[in-house]
């Protein structure tokens, strides 16, 4: 009967306890040696310090292939209209080439960080619907239907991997002009916005909670933000500075 009472009452405190706000690698972690922005290195450095999850960009190239970049031009090259072939041929900064998100992706399956994947705004809304049923498809031939969140700024993409991601997908809007019950009727797991949609809207967060949603938010690079952040009781915080973040959590146990 005791032992029955004690396993109740951790129960009770577990469901209760708050979760810890977990790290999120801002295109992976690129301020470090050797890595770089959107590269694979970068995703396999925020895997190396137990980053909870790495973010990514992914256009759709000319020929229809997915690669990932943050900017719409690479080195002068259009992607959308540039041939995935060519788009492969250009390097980062750390002398990777550029990648598509099939190697990104491989690379990510020998790992265990989530692979944030957003997709960025298309020329059209056709073009980004065949975007998203090509990187739902690709994410479930290769077995990754757990480990991959989706996030954009374009609300037709988000309503696309709504309806085609399976059910339960984690799914966040970026651009910050959603409330929270318009999130939750366009079926998004919750926002990722700037952090400053949260410093005007401090409500937003426990409002988010209380709907069953989650929240994130980005680019959190100063301490003052993060700790503001973290008192708000966000679930996530997108950075570029993953081991500062790491620290202040630390710190704060
Ligand atoms: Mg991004």
């Amino acid at each position: 009967m005791k032992k029955t009472l004690l396993a109740m009452a951790l129960l009770c405190i577990s469901a209760f306890a708050v979760a810890q706000t977990k790290v999120i690698a801002h295109r992976g972690f690129w301020k470090t040696e050797g890595s770089a922005q959107n590269s694979i290195r970068g995703l396999v450095k925020a895997d190396s310090i137990n980053a909870s999850g790495s973010e990514f960009d992914v256009w759709m190239a000319a020929d229809g292939q997915l690669v990932i970049n943050h900017d719409p031009s690479f080195n002068g090259h259009k992607i959308e209209e540039t041939p995935s072939i060519k788009l492969s041929t250009l390097k980062l900064k750390n002398g990777e080439h550029l990648p598509t998100l099939r190697e990104y992706l491989s690379k990510g399956q020998e790992l265990k960080t989530q692979l944030i994947l957003e997709l960025k705004f298309h020329e059209t809304h056709e073009r980004e619907t065949e975007a998203v049923e090509k990187i739902v498809k690709m994410v479930d031939d290769m077995g990754l239907n757990d480990r991959v969140e989706y996030i954009s700024f374009s609300l037709h993409a988000i309503k696309e991997f709504v309806r085609l991601a399976p059910k339960g997908t984690p799914i966040y809007y970026l651009r910050g002009e959603l409330s929270p019950k318009e999130l939750k009727e366009v079926g998004c797991t919750g926002p990722d916005y700037h952090f400053n949609a949260f410093r005007k809207n401090p409500g937003w967060v426990k409002e988010c909670h209380d709907l069953g949603m989650k929240v994130n938010t980005w680019t959190v690079n100063k301490k003052e933000d993060m700790e503001y952040l973290l008192d708000l009781n966000v679930d996530f915080i997108t950075t570029d500075e993953p081991t500062l973040l790491q620290e202040i959590l630390a710190n704060r146990k």
